[in-house]
């Protein structure tokens, strides 16, 4: 899709600050975080939306899914045991789908949100 953001950021013609890349996959920090750590999960597939997905598209969905918990992990989001015993971290994964779901742009993306709140109010 020539006109879309996230196919050119997949094709290199917009940079982005990439944390992860495969055939299948990237992951790259959202432009405007809403957490302290806010990064999208993207296949390089151009889909629109969450409303075109089928069963053929769901190794690919699980894979998405794995990969944002594996990169939340070692961004230091994982939920673990502090020293007092007390269950810390974690984050949210998140498809925004169309517009009541406030999604703005219109390639399949997964959003991966976690860190210390307070966070961006909405969240
Ligand atoms: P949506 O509302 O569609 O679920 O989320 C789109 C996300 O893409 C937003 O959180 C927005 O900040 C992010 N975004 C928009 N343009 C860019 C960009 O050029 N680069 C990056 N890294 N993120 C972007
Ligand atoms: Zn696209």
């Amino acid at each position: 899709m020539s006109d879309c953001l996230f196919c050119k950021i997949v094709a290199g013609q917009i940079p982005s600050r990439c944390l992860y890349e495969d055939d299948e996959l990237i992951a790259f920090h959202d432009i405007h975080p809403h957490a302290p750590v806010h990064f999208l999960v993207v296949p390089k597939q151009h889909i629109s939306t969450m409303s075109d997905v089928d069963a053929r598209h769901a190794a690919l969905l699980g894979k998405m899914m794995v990969l944002g918990a594996k990169l939340a992990g070692e961004q230091g989001c994982a939920v673990r045991t502090d020293e007092a015993g007390k269950t810390v971290g974690g984050f949210k994964l998140l498809f925004n789908t169309g517009p009541d779901g406030g999604q703005e742009v219109y390639h399949l993306h997964l959003h991966v949100i976690g860190g210390p709140r307070p966070w961006r109010s909405g969240n």
